[in-house]
């Protein structure tokens, strides 16, 4: 789609997730020079702005904001005014809205310039001593049990390290769900209330880390981020064409347990690392 040349600049600003120093000092140059801020709150946003003296209107918008408030804004951004987009905390569009107004003002040529800042999935990543270089950021989790208990199995032959956003009050439900998907061993950790005078983070295997967040009741309060690591690589790469053959032929005729059992004995390798080939395997078929 070619540039409206005529039209603003829609500017999606980043803001802080606690600690007000974090506020970048383009994002405020931006929010003091722009027309109008789309804010998911103004009431909520109205504090920060009086903090940096900001006097620019705001208009309250959200992804569920009727097709008119839509319309409006993308009016604003074609008479060549710049608009700014906030949502409470953090970066917009992440677990945030934003999306349908950043994706409307792109379809039409409307320049969309990013002024990044805080955002929690990438702050508590940064700490977390997990791997970083490949994550999948899973947002929130369903709030209702089976639905949340799916959706982690799902995630349990997931190699890269798992991002979530979760509300204190599920935290524990939550850790003992992902337990029961990932196994007690699997390294966990809690990030906890990042950038304010409780920040805490905390890593342990999933059974240890519920031990602690059951054991005191502040953990279940404030703002979270769980980071869970990612599963072990699949192991067919690991094993040579005669074992993998062997595997074959015992699976065939035997539980999945058994067969691991008896191959380890043929072989020499370990139970649980044939048991998770056959695993894995048994899932690819
Ligand atoms: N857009 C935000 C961002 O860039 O991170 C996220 C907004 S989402 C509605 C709010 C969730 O983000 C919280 O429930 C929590 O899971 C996480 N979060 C936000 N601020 C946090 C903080 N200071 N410490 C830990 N987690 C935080």
């Amino acid at each position: 789609m070619p540039r409206s040349t005529l039209s603003g600049t829609l500017f999606v600003v980043a803001t802080p997730i606690g600690n007000l120093h974090d506020m970048v000092p383009r994002a405020i140059e931006t929010l003091q020079s722009v027309t109008l801020i789309a804010a998911e709150d103004t009431r909520h946003s109205g504090r920060l702005m009086a903090h940096f003296a900001i006097e620019t209107p705001m208009v309250a918008y959200h992804d569920h904001s009727d097709e008119r408030r839509l319309e409006q804004l993308l009016a604003h951004l074609q008479n060549g005014e710049d608009l700014a987009l906030i949502s409470d905390a953090g970066t917009p569009l992440v677990s945030d809205p934003g999306y349908r107004l950043v994706h409307a003002a792109r379809a039409q040529g409307v320049p969309v310039v990013p002024i990044p800042g805080a955002c929690a999935l990438i702050a508590a990543l940064s700490v977390s001593g997990l791997a970083s270089d490949r994550f999948s950021f899973e947002g929130f989790l369903p709030a209702k049990a089976g639905a949340r208990q799916r959706a982690l199995e799902a995630l349990a032959r997931e190699s890269r390290t798992l991002i979530f956003y979760e509300a204190p009050h599920r935290v524990l439900e939550c850790l003992k769900d992902m337990q029961a998907a990932f196994g007690d061993d699997r390294e966990a950790v809690l990030a906890r209330e990042l950038t304010k005078t409780h920040e805490t983070v905390r890593s342990a295997p999933l059974a240890e880390l519920i031990e602690f967040v059951a054991g005191d009741t502040n953990q279940q309060r404030g703002e979270i981020v769980l980071l869970v690591q990612g599963a072990p690589k699949r192991a067919d790469a690991e094993l040579d064409a005669q074992t993998q053959r062997t595997m074959e032929v015992l699976l065939a005729e035997l539980p999945l347990k058994q067969a691991a059992s008896i191959g380890a004995k043929l072989t020499g390798l370990k139970k649980n690392f044939l048991y998770q080939w056959a695993l894995d395997n048994s899932q690819k078929s």
